[in-house]
């Protein structure tokens, strides 16, 4: 529970709401938002709403109010959880994470800036050196892969369409000594390259230098902001001070001006055979990639198939074959660009030479900045994907939540009382399990390309899954009129959940070329073509498969959350549009989420500590107390006001059940002081 600031600014933490309700929920959230208050506790969960202005609250003063304090000495804060994922690492040597999520544009990304921040500031106090440069290059690896991994969208200017997971490793001192990035990127098959390369642009005045036939590499920005040119510069910084060379930056840059050469490419066809029209970009991402331009365009215009008979032939593409392909070949360029300067980072940030004899138990922390569950009028593949991934997160939330209560109360010798809640395994299991779920139905569909449609594809879902509780379809329950598909499930449109798993002709080509990075970014190109089509995982299974190991690397460590929420769709600092946040609300599980904290004790505190804070509204207590522990004193102190049937004495704590008790003790102590 946080320190009360004075009821005129709501209540800082939602389990000190006098009923549960939607209602009030939402009434001291909007209370909070308007009053510049854009942090609010569920216990020890921050949520979080996104201000859409500056706010004086990040500054070196406010650090150091939060500097090893506890959560409720303060106001609501990143901060604070950020302090006690760092303290609970460095002084019970756990691992711990921080799991961000929320919307898009809802403010993941900035909160896990100022909680790296946050974690650089209170850290190295000797300043050593290497520590410096280890942090530094943790900080600025953020924004590169924000620049990369960005398309901007309609909803956010800077919208991660990925989830990042970054661990930050320590030392036995408690300073960073490297860490390791996961990124998570969505699928982008069909969107286009247009769409996904909106974030990238040529910048004027510096157009292709026609006598060479090649245009610039430094010619192609990464636009994040509005401030192209600004963050253009910040990024080539960045990338130099993480250590790539060069020779790598003007690599990614060439890479990336060939990307967007394909994104403008046509095609034309007299009927017979497929062009490209005008050939100059060919030659031009000939020169760009270090290849031939006739292994380039023929690429573009022809597909190696492998026969039955293990024989290769090359085909022709048709048109839209062609477009097809070209757009293929620019996302994979762009993705396994994306890949290559992940684990580039990596390699420069990755912890070396550590010996745990020597150095001590090296620990982590993790910070999780995730896209949350996503409802939209019409949900595709991607949803499909970011709301599984969130149902397994949500599983994992009350999983640990629960095991850490109950791991708590067995610790201080408190009987655990069992705490009735929806268990989404079912969910989980609906989409992932092996033979009959929805994954593994859409991957056996995908591996028998060319037949299966998508009709046939819901078919086969809708006798898989007649019978099970949460799966329908329009086609099973056609004129049910009891119910609303909109609201009672969240529906998914089929078409394009069947991709078919890509085999990439360009792979050979490129891992020829004279460029270094392009070779390294296929180290596969030697395959034969046989071996790259022999079965390739498809865009669901790849998915499910990094979801579930992000989720077994989370399990392992003490979890915070922080669930953000965007108050409006048009950035204003003003504007708290209600439905849109109660419906954020609503799929954030934040109500479950005060619910599960008040039915077990929803506040606990170690007997000194509550003796420190409330001895002064106690006769028996204050100034000192004479009693023969300070447990008997928190028991004076409880008897007083009245509230022993709502606490129970642990070995070291106090606990107590419902909020109020602690607000007349709070409100008493305020009179006072
Ligand atoms: P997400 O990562 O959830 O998509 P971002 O973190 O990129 O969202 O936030 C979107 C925008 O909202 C930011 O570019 C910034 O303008 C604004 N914003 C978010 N959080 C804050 C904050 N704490 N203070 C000020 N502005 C913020
Ligand atoms: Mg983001």
């Amino acid at each position: 529970m946080a320190e009360l600031e004075g009821l005129e600014f709501g209540k800082s933490d939602f389990v000190l709401l006098d009923e549960v309700t939607m209602e009030q929920f939402m009434e001291n959230l909007k209370l909070r938002f308007e009053k510049g208050r854009i942090y609010t506790y569920i216990g020890e969960v921050v949520v979080s709403v996104n201000p859409y202005q500056q706010m004086d609250i990040y500054g070196k003063e406010t650090i150091d109010a939060y500097r090893g304090r506890e959560l409720y000495e303060n106001p609501p804060h990143l901060y604070a959880v950020s302090d006690a994922a760092y303290k609970a690492m460095k002084r019970r040597a756990k691992d711990t994470c921080i799991v961000i999520s929320g919307e898009s544009g809802a403010g993941k990304t900035e909160a896990s800036k100022y909680i790296m921040q946050y974690i650089a500031a209170i850290t190295n106090p000797s300043q050593r050196k290497e520590v410096e440069s280890v942090k530094n290059v943790l900080l600025k690896s953020n924004c590169v892969l924000e620049a990369f991994g960005n398309a901007k969208t309609n909803r956010n200017d800077n919208s991660s369409r990925f989830g990042k997971y970054m661990d930050i490793n320590f030392n036995f001192n408690g300073d960073p000594t490297g860490g390791h990035i996961n990124n998570y990127l969505l699928e982008k098959v069909r969107r286009g390259v247009g769409r996904m390369m909106e974030g990238l642009r040529l910048q004027t005045g510096d157009r292709p230098q026609k006598n060479k036939g090649v245009i610039s590499a430094t010619a192609v920005s990464l636009s994040t902001s509005n401030n192209d040119r600004s963050s253009h510069k910040a990024v080539m910084s960045a990338l130099e001070v993480i250590g790539f060379t060069k020779e790598e930056i003007n690599s990614i840059y060439q890479i990336l001006a060939s990307i967007l050469l394909l994104g403008n490419m046509q095609f034309e066809s007299d009927g017979e055979s497929v062009q490209i029209q005008g050939l100059e970009a060919v030659n031009q991402i000939s020169e760009l990639t270090d290849t031939e331009p006739d292994s380039v365009s023929k690429t573009l215009l022809y597909r190696t198939v492998a026969t039955g008979g293990g024989e290769v032939i090359e085909k022709g593409h048709t048109e839209q074959e062609a477009c097809f392909g070209r757009d293929a070949f620019a996302k994979a360029l762009y993705e396994r660009l994306f890949g290559w300067i992940v684990s580039r980072i990596n390699s420069v940030i990755e912890v070396k030479d550590y010996n745990p004899v020597l150095h001590g138990k090296n620990t982590v922390i993790g910070v999780l900045d995730i896209y949350g569950f996503e409802i939209f009028d019409n949900n595709s593949f991607e949803q499909f994907c970011i709301n599984y991934c969130n149902e397994k997160l949500q599983q994992l939330f009350i999983e640990l939540i629960l095991r850490q209560e109950q791991g708590e109360y067995q610790r201080e010798g408190i009987t655990w009382q069992h705490i009735d809640y929806f268990n989404n395994q079912i969910i989980v299991d609906l989409v992932e399990q092996s033979h009959k779920g929805i994954i593994s139905i859409l991957d056996e569909a995908c591996l028998t390309v060319g037949k299966v449609t998508d009709t046939v594809c819901l078919d086969s879902m809708d006798t898989k899954l007649a019978q099970h509780p949460h799966y329908t379809s329009r086609k099973l329950s056609p004129a049910d009129k009891t119910m609303d598909f909109q609201k009672d499930f969240l529906v998914y449109t089929l078409t394009h959940f069947l991709m078919t798993p890509l085999s990439l002709p360009f792979a050979p080509f490129l891992s020829r070329s004279a460029n270094p990075v392009l070779k390294e970014m296929w180290p596969d190109g030697h395959l034969s073509i046989t071996e790259v089509t022999k079965r390739p995982l498809t865009a669901a299974t790849l998915f499910k498969n990094s979801i579930v190991a992000l989720v077994d690397k989370l399990a392992c460590k003490e979890p915070y959350y922080v669930r953000c929420i965007k108050p409006n769709e048009v950035k204003s600092p003003v504007l708290f549009d209600d439905a849109r946040c109660e419906h954020q609300v609503a799929y954030l599980g934040l109500m479950e989420n005060v619910m599960v904290r008040r039915a077990g004790f929803a506040y606990r505190q170690p007997y000194a500590r509550f003796l420190q804070r409330y001895k002064m509204t106690c006769e028996y207590t204050w100034p000192n107390h004479l009693m023969a522990s300070d447990r008997e004193a928190v028991e004076a102190i409880v008897t007083q006001h009245g509230f022993q049937d709502d606490v129970a004495y642990g070995h070291t704590k106090l606990f107590v059940r419902t909020p109020r008790s602690l607000f007349t003790l709070e409100q008493e102590r305020a009179a006072l002081i």
